[in-house]
């Protein structure tokens, strides 16, 4: 039988999202998070602190100076594939020159629900409105404001997709990287094959994808602070090792594509059970 599913990627309308009023959602813990550095290497604050949406962000940041980027995601709360993937990397990477700063949950509200959104699309309400109504307008205010101050290079925000990319299909999303300003970003024709060198099979390789949404947070960032901006989609259908796996090859792919020095800590030791 032939299942005619609509045709809902990351960047589309949710067939169901909630619409929780404000009062309800998870208010912000008042903050493991310090406003002010920890550390040189290792700078920690939060946007819209004092918010229901307040979010942590992390800066790993290298001795020398170097190219910057933010890795973002979350800005669907259900994607949790990046945010997963944004936190490990956060942890153990060790920058040597440059800057990463993570930002794992863009819309923490929705990603603390596990749902996509809340009132509406964070990803459609930008560049945002201080003033707005709904949270998703001010939020978005913010994070343009936020992304200004970071003085980065790049962003790359981490999504996932319920599509395989057929090749033809833009809004088929899943292993794609996806730019919304053309012509294609020359730095991604080395940084698709840094990623898809680690590819397991076939299917797990990533591949351009031109696919421009006015209001979404990467071309506003691209069109305000002349930026790299691109989007990494992962296919739903891998299991969700694979995922944080492939967002993680990549973003590395990246930093070494922008010449960010780098090590990765080992990983943290997990509980063994007793046979
Ligand atoms: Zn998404």
């Amino acid at each position: 039988m032939l299942l005619f599913l609509p045709l809902v990627a990351c960047e589309g309308p949710h067939p169901a999202a909630a619409t929780l009023p404000e009062a309800t959602l998870p208010v912000a813990s008042p903050a493991p998070v310090a406003a002010a550095p920890v550390g040189a290497d290792d700078v920690r604050g939060e946007v819209g602190a004092g918010t229901t949406y307040a979010t942590p962000w992390r800066e790993r940041r290298g001795a020398a100076d170097g190219p910057r980027l933010i890795v973002e995601a979350g800005i669907h709360g259900d994607e949790v594939a990046g945010i997963l993937a944004a936190d490990e990397l956060a942890a153990r990477l060790e920058v040597l020159s440059g800057a990463v700063v993570f930002l794992p949950r863009m819309n923490k509200p929705a990603a603390d629900l596990g749902e996509r959104s809340v009132n509406r699309d964070l990803n459609h309400a930008f560049p945002g409105d201080p003033t707005g109504k709904d949270y998703e307008a001010r939020l978005a205010a913010e994070l343009m404001a936020w992304v200004g101050e970071r003085d980065a290079d790049a962003v790359i925000t981490l999504h996932e997709s319920r599509y395989l990319h057929d090749g033809k299909n833009p809004k088929t999303f899943g292993q794609t990287v996806v730019y919304g300003v053309e012509p294609m970003p020359p730095i991604l024709t080395g940084v698709l094959d840094r990623a898809n060198a680690k590819a397991a099979e076939e299917r797990e390789r990533f591949r351009a994808n031109y696919y421009p949404i006015t209001t979404s947070s990467t071309e506003q960032f691209v069109a305000r602070y002349g930026m790299l901006g691109l989007c990494l989609e992962t296919w739903r259908g891998f299991p969700l090792g694979t995922r944080i796996r492939r967002h993680e090859d990549f973003v590395l792919a990246l930093l070494d594509a922008l010449g960010v020095a780098y090590r990765m800590e080992p990983p943290a030791a997990t509980m063994v059970s007793k046979p």
